[in-house]
């Protein structure tokens, strides 16, 4: 009798899997396993963890769900709190396993996880085979090596589609054998990964659905449930609820959703519904999620250095109290402050709020980049290495500014979002919402409008678009 260990890392779902159904047909049995390592819920700079309260909670729905769908098929999802090779080895010993299969990750701590539990197992003489399933277009398939990857995504795109079709879907399997006597276990408390009382108490869970099973659900909703998708191009660009854009991204960071599987929905729904510039851009963002990943693959960890992937000479600021204004969403600009107070509250920031808030924090406050991206990181439930840091080194280095006074008029004139966050400010006539600073704080005061600080700087780079406030008085 062979056993093997699945150590499940952002891939957890059943369907679409390329491990699992590998770890079933090549062993007899198969234990599903997820590690909560410490060192990923360690305090980074400037000051706070990795992982925030709310992202691990939304990370606890999701084994949890998890969990449940291995018991369907008669499996036992084992979860182990500790050091990643630690954990695996002792399973490893006490089971008699003879291989560890999991999903390869290619940024520098996961590829650190990978290195001490390949290094484990040669000791031990286990097997420890990567499996390749994180993209739409598989690995083997594209026409790059990792040293060819191109640095643009057009490129990618255009000759990556030219040469190679997602592959089919992998049918989710219906039985599973677990070694009988195995200890599945809880994820750890949150006061057991080192969580305050106060973020405890302080913070509720994240509104947003977690596991595959709500991922596929969610999917369908978007797709033939409401057709949404036929608009997407015309309202992906806003902020307010949730169906502006197809929020599967916290499914595709975890991996309770393939995108294989959004790749082949949309493709239906295109042949049954409505084949139109929306249904090309959902999977045209797809792809750009892959050439992200991909790029990591050439350009490693030179993508986390403070001048970038070029090693530009920018002088950063680590101004901590102005860091602090733009994170607790006190810059002074409504626009941006509701995306941070959204952010901080549920996990989740439209990507319009993303792009505003990153050009914002490396072009006006101009603090060290990666400071944005380690918030971003502590927060987002969708939070993806790829996705993050690369789209944070975009705003920092390769793309222009946006200015977030245009963009405010631009994209929430009526203010409906931004007044969903910082419902105060409504007293406020006409859009002034928008540039509060219009107003002395003894207006402010007698407007009703108290406790609402101004900008630290209004740039006059601003000018024409606060102008542009002004003139739309009625
Ligand atoms: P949709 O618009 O419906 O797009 C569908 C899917 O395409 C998304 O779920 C996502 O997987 C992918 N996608 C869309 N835009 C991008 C993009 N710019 N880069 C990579 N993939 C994309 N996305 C993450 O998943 N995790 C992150 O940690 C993350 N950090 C970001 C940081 C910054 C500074 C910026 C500007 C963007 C970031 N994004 C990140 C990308 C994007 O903002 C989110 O994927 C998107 O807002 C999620 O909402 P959605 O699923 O409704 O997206």
């Amino acid at each position: 009798m062979t056993t093997c260990i699945y150590w499940h890392r952002n891939d957890l779902r059943l369907h679409d899997n390329e491990c699992l159904v590998r770890a079933i047909a090549e062993y007899d049995y198969v234990i599903p396993l997820y590690i909560v390592d410490p060192y990923h819920y360690r305090v980074v700079e400037p000051g706070f963890k990795k992982a925030g309260i709310i992202r691990y909670r939304y990370l606890c729905d999701t084994i949890e769900v998890l969990a449940a769908n291995y018991k369907v098929i008669g499996g036992e999802l084992i979860v182990r709190f500790g050091n990643t090779a630690e954990a695996i080895m002792s399973i490893t010993q006490k089971y008699n396993v003879t291989a560890i299969i999991y999903q390869k990750e290619i940024a520098s701590e996961e590829l650190a996880d990978e290195d001490s539990v390949r290094a484990m197992a040669a000791r031990l003489d286990v097997k420890c085979p990567p499996v390749w399933g994180k993209t739409l277009y598989h690995l083997e398939d594209i026409p790059y090596s990792a040293e060819t990857i191109p640095l643009t995504s057009k490129t990618f795109r255009i000759n990556t589609s030219k040469a190679a079709s997602p592959r089919p879907l992998i049918a989710k399997p219906s039985t599973i054998r677990t070694p009988a006597e195995i200890q599945s276990a809880k994820m750890p408390s949150e006061l057991e990964i080192g969580y305050t009382d106060h973020e405890i108490q302080s913070h509720t869970k994240s509104n947003y659905p977690a596991g595959e099973d709500a991922a596929i659900e969610r999917l369908e909703y978007y797709t033939f449930g409401t057709e949404l998708l036929t608009s997407y191009k015309w309202t992906r660009n806003k902020s307010l609820g949730m169906d502006y854009s197809s929020k599967l991204s916290a499914f595709l960071a975890l991996g309770s959703l393939s995108p294989r599987m959004i790749y082949h929905q949309v493709k239906q729904y295109e042949s049954k519904i409505k084949k139109n510039i929306s249904t090309w851009w959902l999977i045209f963002e797809v792809v750009w999620r892959d050439f992200f990943i991909f790029k990591m693959l050439r350009v490693k960890s030179a993508v986390f250095h403070e001048g970038g992937i070029k090693r530009k000479d920018v002088k950063w600021s680590y101004d901590k109290a102005l860091f602090d204004r733009w994170k607790e969403g006190r810059t002074g600009i409504p626009f941006l402050d509701a995306h941070q107070r959204e952010l901080s509250n549920t996990g989740f920031m439209s990507n319009r709020g993303r792009v505003n808030s990153a050009s914002f924090f490396t072009r006006d406050y101009q603090i060290d980049w990666r400071w944005g991206a380690a918030w971003f990181e502590h927060c987002l439930i969708d939070y993806d290495v790829y996705a993050n840091w690369m789209n944070w080194h975009t705003q920092a280095f390769e793309i222009y500014y946006t200015n977030p006074v245009h963009q405010a008029m631009k994209y929430d004139k009526n203010g409906a979002y931004t007044l969903s966050q910082i419902p105060e400010l409504a007293l406020l006539p006409d859009s002034d919402f928008h540039a509060p600073w219009l107003y002395t704080p003894a207006e402010l005061a007698d407007l009703g409008v108290a406790n609402y600080a101004p900008p630290v700087e209004v740039y006059t780079k601003w000018t024409r678009a606060v102008n542009n406030i002004v003139k739309a008085r009625k």
